[in-house]
């Protein structure tokens, strides 16, 4: 939940009180909390001590001055659970972090956080935390030291250099910062740039339009300033580009004079949810509803007529009636939405995930962005990032083709060491990539993770890492709205297992490997990330000392770069990329369209192992802890289908069950199953538990960038003869006690209704 503005200054103000007690300086403040706290503690248990990593951390017994029992201490650090990186504060007892609030000093995060980042502290304390290294031994997976699994990896790498270029892969999700930085130099060590960044829900389709018409990947949007909000399935207040900041903005939209959102998509999301209309549409034709509202504007001559002539012809083929018959919304539609964007300036329009997850994806994806154009948004709504003076530091967001990459690279039976961070590829690879079997190619594969996944149970080495709240680290959003905003990480507590290790501290050993002469100034990574920090003092024409600055950079949890603004200061738009005025024909094999959803917290399955997330009911149908298939009510009564009967959704690529969940939010001839469960490792928590959307998901994609089109699959829905009861935290109405999610019409009726 997020906390109020006024505590959340609270909490920032007694950290820097705390950091500023004159007895114990903050950079002592870890060190003395693991040797002295605990030492005393373990008085007379032998040699041993938290730092030379054989003890665990104790309550306090006899505690330093500072510590006041029960009385907190807040420190600031950055979350790591999605490419936002909010700026956070932990809240630390006896030496050990209890909460995590959102940082005030965070523009990102304004001294708010989302559900996963509070969530993300379990991450700390699951039992199933990989808490050794393990090395594979008699084709099983036994526990290690740290000594005989560098063994491994160093001997796969070979120290006569025999491993070189595109024979080492380092396969991470979206990474930025020092981690990019050290990634980047181990792999140049080997003269390779074998970076791999592959994330399953990529935004790669909007983001080379966005790229491609204004020359930014990711331009601001700006929500707060605009009165009209039109989204084509872009869930920004759930699994979007920055929920947290992106939260924030839409509170002050919706301030006096209270703007409007109007979401348009196959199946409603958190933000659909949200919106003062919902429309359905039949998955795919977004692009040419959004032609069609083009069409409608410019026979306006207020609206921007600077457009290319072949252009204008163009878009007379998409009228109002045959817009309808493609899309599925009523032809009026088009009429009320024109109007109420005349009234309601400036306007923003947005394209999210499901628009953009088709073969014609980024065709859908471009026609949204020519509303932009049209509507005169450019420079009012939608305007340039900030200039970003550490390009090395710059977010690399991963992709499909991330994973097509690596498998072209398997394929060629050419990787002789695997390295992967942060990716589950095993779990979200489509089933036709055939990854599992193709993995068993490559001689040493090494996993760095804080639990066995479905990966790191198929690798040769496995190293226990830091949870992020024990770890150091630098991280540029991947969405910068109003700055540049580099977030510190430090640890709010002493590792918890003593055999776990940094994954800086991991790659700083191996570089020392490589070129001790270049490395072996740094003890540690802390050490490394402390003098990269202070070396940037310049950028932030700081005057302060090295120590100074240091500690003013962990205390305030961000450093933000002096505003550097850049312009738009062209469009180019080309009428070859707008989707083709064309019926998606009817498939009689597969009839129904699955538009699997993206869950806020679950996001592609990556955190299924926290259990407050499994315990969180999901927003749209307060189902806990399994997979559900979400179809209309009326489809359902045509198949007689009632909630909890077991579906099997087949594709051309497999099938599975789940239990069917009555959904007025999803258009009749759709299902849908949330991304997130179907885990057969990671924890207690994720495995054996409802199915995995991933597996049956088609080899069909974009046909201009070549992403996965995840929103694109045909399937059939045929009705067992089992019912199970849906595990939900619903009253005893069957939508939202009774209440209606959206002042609009439910997807059923809204076909043939009349606009409302
Ligand atoms: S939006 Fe992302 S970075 Fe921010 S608190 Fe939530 S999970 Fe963490």
């Amino acid at each position: 939940m997020p906390v109020k503005k006024q505590e959340s200054i609270d909490t920032g103000e007694r950290a820097m009180a705390a950091e500023k007690r004159p007895i114990v300086e903050r950079r002592d403040f870890l060190k003395i909390l693991g040797i002295s706290g605990a030492a005393a503690t373990l008085a007379g248990c032998g040699n041993t001590s938290i730092e030379s990593g054989v003890e665990k951390v104790q309550s306090y017994v006899q505690p330093e001055d500072f510590v006041v029992p029960g009385n907190s201490v807040f420190y600031a650090s950055t979350c790591t659970q999605c490419p936002s990186h909010c700026g956070v504060m932990g809240r630390v007892r006896e030496g050990r972090v209890l909460k995590l609030e959102g940082n005030p000093n965070s523009i990102i995060s304004n001294g708010k956080i989302c559900g996963l980042g509070q969530a993300s502290i379990q991450l700390q304390y699951n039992p199933d935390r990989l808490t050794t290294p393990m090395i594979r031994e008699g084709g099983k997976l036994v526990t290690a030291s740290w000594d005989q699994a560098m063994k491994i990896v160093n001997d796969g790498l070979g120290k006569d250099s025999r491993i070189k270029g595109n024979e080492i892969v380092f396969l991470t999700n979206s990474v930025s910062g020092h981690q990019k930085v050290l990634i980047n130099n181990f792999l140049e060590s080997y003269d390779s740039k074998n970076h791999i960044a592959y994330d399953s829900l990529s935004t790669q389709v909007g983001d080379q339009v966005r790229e491609n018409i204004y020359g930014y990947t990711n331009p601001v949007h700006k929500i707060k300033e605009a009165r009209l909000i039109l989204s084509f399935g872009n869930d920004f207040l759930g699994a979007g580009v920055s929920p947290v900041y992106l939260a924030n903005q839409y509170a002050q939209f919706r301030k006096a004079p209270r703007g409007t959102l109007i979401q348009i998509e196959p199946r409603m999301t958190l933000t659909g949810g949200n919106a003062d209309r919902w429309y359905p549409i039949r998955p795919g034709t977004e692009g040419v509803f959004a032609l069609g509202l083009a069409n409608a504007l410019i026979q306006h001559p207020e609206y921007d007529t600077t457009l290319p002539t072949e252009l204008t012809e163009s878009l007379k083929a998409y009228d109002k009636y045959t817009v309808g018959q493609i899309t599925g919304i009523n032809p009026d539609a088009i009429g009320h939405l024109i109007a109420m964007m005349w009234e309601k300036t400036p306007t923003l329009v947005l394209s999210g995930l499901s628009a953009e997850g088709h073969q014609q994806g980024y065709q859908n994806a471009y026609a949204i962005e020519l509303l932009n154009v049209i509507l005169g948004n450019v420079g009012k709504t939608v305007t340039a990032p900030m200039e970003n003076p550490f390009p090395q530091m710059t977010h690399v967001n991963g992709n499909y083709q991330g994973l097509v990459a690596l498998n072209n690279q398997l394929d060629a039976k050419n990787v002789k060491v695997l390295f992967m961070m942060g990716v589950n590829p095993v779990y979200t690879a489509p089933a036709f990539i055939e990854l599992k079997n193709k993995l068993s190619n490559v001689p040493l594969k090494i996993a760095m993770v804080t639990q066995l996944d479905e990966t790191a149970e198929l690798c040769d080495v496995v190293l226990p890492l830091l949870s992020p709240v024990e770890e150091f680290g630098t991280h540029l959003a991947s969405y910068q709205p109003e700055a540049i905003e580099i977030g510190i990480q430090q640890p709010l507590m002493e590792k918890l297992h003593a055999h776990t290790k940094s994954f800086g501290d991991v790659l700083l050993t191996l570089l020392k490997e490589r070129d001790e002469k270049s490395y072996s100034k740094y003890p540690d990574y802390y050490s490394y990330i402390r003098e990269a920090v202070v070396k940037s003092k310049p950028v932030f024409k700081s005057t302060l000392s090295d120590d100074d600055f240091w500690d003013s950079a962990l205390m305030n949890g961000v450093l933000h770069v002096p505003l550097k603004e850049a312009q738009i200061d062209k469009v180019k738009i080309e009428s070859v990329n707008l989707p083709k005025v064309e019926t998606h024909p009817e498939d009689v094999n597969y009839p129904f369209y699955f538009v699997p959803s993206v869950k806020a917290d679950m996001r592609d399955g990556r955190h299924a192992n926290l259990p407050w997330l499994q315990e969180s009911p999901d927003p749209m149908t307060t189902v806990v802890w399994d997979s559900w298939v979400e179809i209309n009510p009326k489809t359902a009564q045509d198949m007689q289908v009632r909630e909890g009967d077991i579906l099997e959704i087949k594709s051309s690529m497999g099938s599975v069950l789940a239990k069917a969940y009555l959904f007025p939010g999803i258009q009749p001839n759709t299902v849908s199953i949330p991304f997130g469960q179907g885990h057969t490792a990671y924890g207690r928590y994720a495995s054996n538990r409802g199915v995995n959307p991933f597996k049956i998901i088609n080899p069909i994609t974009d046909e201009k960038t070549g992403e996965l089109a995840l929103f694109a699959t045909r399937v059939q829905v045929t009705k067992t003869a089992l019912n199970e009861k849906v595990v939900k935290d619903e009253g005893p109405t069957t939508l939202q006690q009774g209440r209606k999610l959206v002042a609009t019409m439910a997807a059923d009726k809204a076909e043939l209704s009349k606009e409302v």
